[in-house]
């Protein structure tokens, strides 16, 4: 941490039994429109912060990991609060275990993290107006192309410590 990022992260679920803390800023911040995404929220989009699980800290309770299936038929492990089984990250099979999908929503301060892109807009719901300057693609997109520096050196640390398939 630096001088230029003072404060974690600090979150939870709606009963306050899970309490986590990520130690820093994340690698990312996506928005997505798609409808797996949509189902899951009950809501128009999804809100995620990718970031290393080793700086999201559990600072009280556990979690209980769902598996639910995924859009790229592979699935993804979400953390629910074992009583009120709200949400508070995923892992998907791309990222494995070593990066997490925090749910913005879950911090206590979600206004920090507003996207960093707008991702699946081709099922984006007509009435979300996305802002101008923020980019927006119809499904996916490079990490390579969009990530800034620090982010991608963060990302190639974690793909150096995979081990080999
Ligand atoms: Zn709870
Ligand atoms: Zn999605």
């Amino acid at each position: 941490m630096n001088a230029s990022e003072p404060r974690s992260y600090d979150g939870g679920c709606t009963c306050r039994f899970v309490r986590y803390c990520m130690s820093t800023k994340p690698m990312f911040v996506q928005c997505c429109h798609c409808r797996w995404c949509q189902r899951e929220t009950g809501s128009s989009f999804a809100l995620n912060a990718l970031i290393e699980a080793e700086r999201v800290q559990l600072l009280w309770g556990e979690v209980e990991v769902i598996n639910t299936p995924s859009n790229s038929g592979k699935g993804q492990k979400i953390s629910r609060c074992p009583k009120c089984h709200i949400a508070v990250w995923s892992n998907y099979a791309g990222g494995g275990e070593a990066v997490r999908f925090v749910r913005v929503g879950t911090l206590d301060e979600p206004d920090r993290l507003p996207p960093d892109i707008h991702i699946f807009t081709a099922s984006k719901q007509p009435w979300v107006v996305l802002p101008p300057n923020t980019p927006a693609v119809e499904e996916y997109y490079k990490a390579t192309e969009l990530w800034s520096t620090e982010s991608l050196e963060r990302r190639a640390a974690i793909l150096a410590a995979r081990s080999p398939q």
